[in-house]
């Protein structure tokens, strides 16, 4: 996060203020101490593992761990691309994404601006995917690891060569793709939902390459910390 960090101020794809910059990774700051306070605090981790002990079968421990890894990765990603896709489509699950979404400064630490009731109910999805599939345990925590840095990279405001992005596109999602997926008009933040891979948005057609003019959201303005949390509960 940090290298990150640093990459995005020597090398911004877009100009900010120094005032928006600060601002936004003060509250995402303090949105990851909140949220993981939570966390650490009901011990809520632990909801996926007690999970993870109802799984239905075990035919997953039947593959070599090469096979684990690579099927258990693709499942996940593609699922949490699914999940994503839902927080845009069904309402109620999009006020909690919103909060996320009112991000106008993209950067690194956007990676760790998730409203709390979007992570909970992220835990709740994410059991039920290891009850159904099975999915070793130390494969959910290695896609977890990977989601964290992934995500970090894809948020950040690294200005990237051309020929790279382009060839990063095919495989993984690149900074320029999530920037759409941020812009301020629903037609184009409606696309480009996936985490690691690039292939599920390819595949069902949710690609967008066009760059968005604004980000965030349309008539709402950068959040403080108080306000992010309350966010989801406002009534427009
Ligand atoms: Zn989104």
């Amino acid at each position: 996060m940090i290298v990150l960090v640093l990459l995005e101020t020597y090398f911004p794809e877009r100009e900010y203020t120094a005032k928006l910059k600060g601002r936004a990774y003060l509250t995402n700051l303090l949105v990851f101490g909140f949220n993981n306070s939570i966390f650490i605090a009901f011990n809520i981790a632990s909801v996926s593992l007690i999970a993870y002990s109802y799984r239905l079968h075990n035919s997953f421990d039947l593959l070599p761990v090469w096979g684990q890894a690579i099927l258990g990765v693709l499942l996940l990603d593609f699922f949490i691309w699914l999940w994503h896709l839902s927080n845009h489509k069904i309402d109620f699950l999009w006020r909690f994404h919103k909060a996320h979404h009112s991000e106008q400064f993209l950067n690194a630490t956007s990676a760790l601006r998730f409203h709390l009731g979007e992570l909970l109910l992220s835990v709740l999805i994410k059991s039920v995917i290891l009850i159904v599939f099975g999915i070793s345990f130390w494969i959910f925590v290695l896609y977890e690891v990977l989601v964290t840095f992934f995500a970090a990279f894809h948020h950040s405001n690294i200005r990237l060569p051309k020929w790279f992005q382009l060839y990063l596109e095919r495989f993984i999602i690149s900074p320029n793709m999530h920037r759409t997926h941020h812009s301020a008009l629903r037609d184009e933040h409606d696309s480009n939902y996936g985490v690691i891979f690039s292939w599920w948005d390819l595949l069902f057609k949710t690609f967008d390459d066009r760059q968005p003019k604004n980000i965030g959201l349309v008539n709402i303005s950068e959040k403080t910390f108080f306000n992010f949390l309350l966010f989801p509960f406002r009534k427009k």
